[in-house]
């Protein structure tokens, strides 16, 4: 199957804590992790910002912030609140493992590597922490002893001799994706974008995805050498869908629903969408949108194509309806923080109500 998984990985929540100060900040800390826990990044990031102001040096309140900032996708801010709180309290728990991983989730795999070496030394137990520490070290190595062929936009990463022509191959198709896109929806990415070319297997143990994921995008564009890449056309379709999940991110790096990642990628990634169509006439019923709007990992195979195709055939339909521009400035008015329906009705010119009740 072609499709990828373009990881946005949750947080898991701390549990509030009681709080020895003062009542009122007592309550501001108990609301901000109640929206914390209810996913509501913004009212948890007021919240904890009023605490911390009469609260400076409570190391908690600085580890909540970095839990809302990273829920919001500041992703830099949650690493500086995870590090004060750090400052003040070494063994705050939970503190050090987020730092950890929000540091691997920034791109930085070595100071996540000796983060978490921290935490399985003092967590001798955590099962899960040894195993993340060690597949980020495999990576580490992997990473090490790859070559990279390098491109005005892309920078791709590859491991023998035997990869260099494949490598290669990739550049030239990626640049036609770069220009065939980013000239669609009027955007194009100011940084290069680092790609990764693995064996299948060192794909499923670095990312683990799903077995049917053809690639998948965390920041890093990262896909698996599968036979079927040897074919030019396969090899176009992966690289552009992944492409498109980079440029959908520099345009919004949170509030994106996956039918609409998906559905871009998807839609943009070849020309031909009737497999698309196919499989949404022989389903039983159709998938609403609505319940699109979190992952597709969780899926089987058979689950996964029917939400990537509906979701292809809803943003072709925007597509043709709307414009690439306007699908653009949906997708920055949702990275701004705008709400998705309020978003949708400005951009779009109808409510996401209207559009989704119209027939494919
Ligand atoms: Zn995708």
């Amino acid at each position: 199957m072609r499709f990828c998984l373009s990881a946005l990985v949750p947080f898991v929540l701390a549990a509030a804590v009681s709080a020895q100060i003062d009542p009122k900040t007592a309550l501001l800390e108990r609301s901000a992790w109640a929206a914390l826990n209810a996913g509501q990044a913004h009212a948890a990031v007021e919240a904890f910002r009023e605490a911390l102001a009469a609260d400076p040096k409570n190391a908690r309140l600085h580890l909540g912030a970095g839990l809302a900032a990273a829920l919001e996708r500041r992703d830099a801010d949650a690493r500086d609140e995870f590090e004060r709180a750090l400052a003040l309290d070494p063994k705050l728990p939970q503190a050090r493992a987020r730092l950890g991983l929000i540091q691997y989730r920034l791109g930085d795999p070595a100071n996540a590597i000796r983060t978490y070496e921290i935490v399985v030394a003092e967590n001798p137990g955590d099962k899960d922490a040894q195993a993340t520490l060690d597949r980020w070290k495999r990576e580490a190595e992997l990473h090490d002893r790859m070559q990279q062929a390098i491109g005005s936009h892309f920078t791709v990463s590859f491991e023998g001799p035997r990869e260099e022509d494949v490598a290669a191959q990739a550049l030239e198709s990626l640049d036609r994706a770069y220009w065939r896109i980013g000239q669609l929806l009027g955007s194009y990415p100011n940084e290069p974008i680092p790609v990764v070319l693995y064996t299948t297997q060192q794909f499923s143990d670095i990312t683990r995805s799903p077995a049917w994921a053809a690639g998948a995008y965390d920041g890093t564009i990262r896909v698996p050498m599968r036979g079927a890449l040897d074919k030019q056309r396969e090899l176009d379709r992966v690289l552009a869908h992944e492409f498109t999940h980079a440029l959908i991110r520099t345009l919004a790096s949170r509030g994106v629903p996956t039918w609409l990642n998906e559905g871009i990628a998807t839609a943009l990634e070849a020309d031909d969408l009737d497999w698309a169509q196919k499989n949404v006439a022989k389903a039983d019923k159709p998938v609403p949108l609505r319940a699109l709007q979190n992952g597709f990992s969780r899926f089987n195979g058979a689950q996964a194509q029917l939400a990537y195709a509906t979701s292809a055939l809803a943003a072709r339909r925007l597509l043709e309806e709307a414009g690439g521009f306007a699908i653009a400035n949906l997708l920055r008015d949702l990275g701004a923080g705008i709400d998705f329906e309020t978003a949708f009705l400005h951009r779009i010119q109808r409510s996401f109500a209207d559009f989704q009740s119209a027939p494919f």
